[in-house]
């Protein structure tokens, strides 16, 4: 927990791994107050597919961009599907989604690239966000692993990736597990077990053929047996239903909810 921190910026407070900062990186999870919503009255919901209007998301999105130093039309966005495809941001690619979801790059759960000035931007509600950093070299990864992304590696996808488009080395990527349910809050029946045979050591029994799942593990697990090193991996350890005075919860707020940001750019 140590590592997880907030910060306020521009009046905007944001979740953050301080130590990250040395990278040469600047990232941010955003939190659900101090915005403009129509959805959640005074929220900072960040993403334009769950209902909101989209004049008072792009006002939140250029003030969060503000507050972080971005130019908010860069900000390049998904479509999150809960599949495993993860693009490389190219120049081409630039700004996709920023301003309008019919534009936003489809199908598509993770992004990566190793442009300066470019944030990618990812939404997430209780699903996990997953920062991957190459210390030595330019490249940054962004995945949201949500069980279904989680248990088809899409963290490890990433990295591989990384390795693959960059010459990333494994020992030289520092991974951030961000604000997301936690074991302590997220069960899951026999469907996800069945689905996520890899993984587990990392179901803790509750009642009757329910489990409480332990996503930043299984994260973190995948990531380790790629060869980053465990002392690389952070992760926030904190819980979005149990914090739900702090961010969106998709589970506390029975599906009716906003989105967080999770946003990381090259400096
Ligand atoms: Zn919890």
């Amino acid at each position: 927990m140590a590592e997880f921190a907030f910060k306020t910026c521009n009046s905007l407070e944001f979740g953050y791994f301080p130590s990250l900062e040395k990278f040469g990186v600047v990232h941010g999870f955003t939190c659900r107050t101090g915005g403009s919503s129509d959805l959640v009255p005074g929220g900072l919901n960040m993403a334009l597919h769950v209902g909101d209007t989209k004049e008072k998301v792009l006002a939140n999105r250029i003030q969060t961009a503000k507050a972080l130093g971005y130019a908010p039309e860069k900000a390049t966005t998904c479509a999150q599907v809960h599949g495993n495809n993860i693009i490389v941001v190219t120049k081409e690619l630039v700004g996709r989604g920023a301003y309008d979801y019919a534009d936003t790059i489809k199908d598509t759960d993770g992004l990566v690239t190793d442009l300066s000035q470019v944030p990618l931007m990812l939404f997430f509600a209780d699903c996990v966000p997953v920062m991957l950093i190459d210390t030595k070299g330019k490249g940054i990864a962004l995945v949201h692993a949500g069980w279904r992304g989680a248990v088809s590696n899409i963290a490890a996808k990433g990295a591989q990736l990384l390795h693959d488009r960059y010459g990333t080395e494994m020992k030289n990527i520092v991974a951030a597990i961000g604000p997301s349910i936690g074991p302590c809050c997220y069960e899951v029946d026999k469907s996800v077990w069945d689905k996520a045979k890899e993984f587990h050591d990392c179901f803790i029994p509750a009642r009757e053929k329910h489990w409480f799942l332990n996503l930043w593990q299984v994260n973190t697990e995948q990531l380790e047996k790629l060869g980053i090193p465990g002392e690389n991996i952070l992760c926030a350890e904190y819980c979005t239903k149990d914090h739900n005075d702090k961010y969106f919860s998709y589970r506390a707020e029975q599906g009716k909810t906003g989105r967080l940001a999770a946003i990381i750019y090259r400096s």
